[in-house]
């Protein structure tokens, strides 16, 4: 009932919001994925970079809907699991198709590939592209334009290593080329036919490919991809040649990090503290601002690739358009570190990437633009009165800064100082492992068409797929 509810408020939204449409006319769909963005990610970056009452770019899109997202067990796919990992995930938003973790644009249990918007849209005749900040060969990214069991096996060495934490999953053997699979996600991208990629993972490239003595990079460039390491060159392209550009050894580097590299930290709790509850026996770490990661000062932005990605993606579309992801990758990775400062300059990364799609969209007439997350992530905004001694009721810096704790959260937190000169505490406490975790919480959609107010995340590939006429 519900679900056929929702099919039909979507089919006349979007019969309503495109049917302004001509079918001769070129159609772009720009989608933007925040890895890890939910709201609490959004809003503490917000907080952090325009203060309470400023406002994002991505604020500024008229439309928004909440997004179920939904995972299989590997096991038994009737069954729901309430934590969805990348892989899964983006499969979805790239396949319409609900699968298990781990899994790459193929179906659970049974393995079977499923067919991706990219690979629909390339068939129609549009220009297909992939900007990310992290390795190419990454979940994300990958379920865009490959097809395997396993997301662990990004080059052909992995083939043979990757395993999931599920030790009832086969590993990667069965896609070997010598077994008649596709082999590696690399191998893949090398002899696809996407347009345009630009990312990280350089080394997944300079291996040789499975059963040859040739590296993958040189199976790319057979393949009639001009392979390209700095954005200079990027620059200079014309858009005659597919383009393969690899700007990073593997996960490209992060624009913002903690004041002297600060992550999150344990409060410190006195002996005292250990043996009883006690007052003013805990000290909590020391409020700070995000700082400019000296590593990023090479680094193609986001914006940049999105930019380049725009300019030439609409010459190999044509008249058709273009289909175009852009990823920013290391919301999630840098939450994954408990580094509230990484997470909140690569949310602001895809902020910017957004302003240009936006430009973009006034300039030509018929785009669509998503803005969303693939799962929700750690970080939480918790009270600051957890973080003040019991008598101290009003916030005040100067006290605060020597005070004490006696209340706190069993995870890490941070102390951030944000736009609005206020202490903003974030706070992981997913696990008590080396990585914090993804969480199950459903995520935004913004859009500048509009959309149905409650979706599944598959339905987001069905909106794509309809405005692109696929
Ligand atoms: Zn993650």
């Amino acid at each position: 009932m519900s679900w056929r509810f929702n099919a039909l408020v979507l089919t006349t939204i979007l019969a309503l919001g495109f049917s302004a449409l001509a079918t001769s006319e070129p159609r772009y769909v720009i989608l933007l994925i925040g890895d890890g963005m939910d709201d609490s990610q959004i809003t503490l970056a917000r907080n952090y970079l325009k203060g309470a009452q400023g406002r994002l770019q991505m604020d500024s899109l008229p439309f928004r809907s909440s997004v179920q997202v939904i995972t299989m067990s590997e096991q038994d796919p009737s069954k729901p699991v309430y934590v969805a990992d990348s892989a899964n995930t983006a499969t979805t938003l790239a396949t319409g198709q609900v699968t298990s973790r781990g899994r790459i644009a193929t179906t659970a249990k049974t393995d079977k590939d499923l067919t991706t918007i990219a690979e629909l849209a390339k068939a129609a005749g549009y220009a297909t592209g992939i900007v990310t900040t992290a390795s190419i060969t990454d979940a994300t990214p990958a379920a865009f334009i490959s097809h395997i069991g396993l997301r662990g096996c990004q080059n052909s060495e992995r083939m043979w290593t990757a395993t999931s934490l599920d030790k009832s999953r086969q590993g990667c053997e069965a896609d070997l080329k010598a077994n008649g699979g596709k082999g590696s996600i690399a191998e893949q991208i090398a002899e696809g036919t996407t347009d345009l990629i630009l990312g990280g993972g350089n080394k997944h490239f300079q291996i040789m490919a499975e059963t040859t003595d040739q590296t993958v990079q040189s199976i790319a460039e057979a393949n009639g991809y001009s392979v390209i390491h700095n954005t200079k060159v990027l620059q200079a392209m014309t858009g005659e040649e597919k383009i393969l550009g690899l700007f990073a050894r593997k996960t490209m580097e992060v624009k913002l990090r903690g004041k002297d590299d600060r992550k999150a930290e344990h409060p410190k709790r006195k002996i005292k503290n250990w043996l009883s509850w006690s007052p003013n026996t805990a000290t909590l770490p020391e409020p700070m601002q995000c700082e400019a990661n000296p590593d990023f000062a090479n680094t193609p932005t986001l914006p940049t690739m999105t930019q380049a990605a725009l300019d030439l993606l609409v010459k190999r579309g044509g008249d058709k358009g273009f289909f175009l992801m852009v990823e920013s990758a290391s919301i999630d990775k840098q939450a994954h570190r408990r580094n509230p400062c990484g997470q909140i300059g690569e949310l602001e990364q895809l902020d910017d990437a957004l302003k240009k799609a936006l430009t973009f969209a006034k300039q030509h007439a018929n785009t669509l633009i998503l803005v969303t997350a693939d799962h929700g992530h750690a970080a939480q905004i918790i009270p600051l009165r957890y973080a003040l001694p019991k008598k101290l009721s009003t916030p005040d810096k100067a006290k605060f800064d020597k005070s004490k704790a006696d209340i706190y959260s069993p995870g890490k937190v941070a102390l951030l100082q944000t736009a609005d000169d206020q202490i903003m505490v974030i706070n992981y406490a997913t696990n008590n492992a080396s990585s914090a975790d993804h969480t199950g919480t459903q995520v935004p959609l913004m859009s500048n068409q509009p959309l149905p107010g409650m979706m599944q995340q598959s339905e987001i590939f069905s909106i794509m797929q309809k405005y692109l006429q696929l």
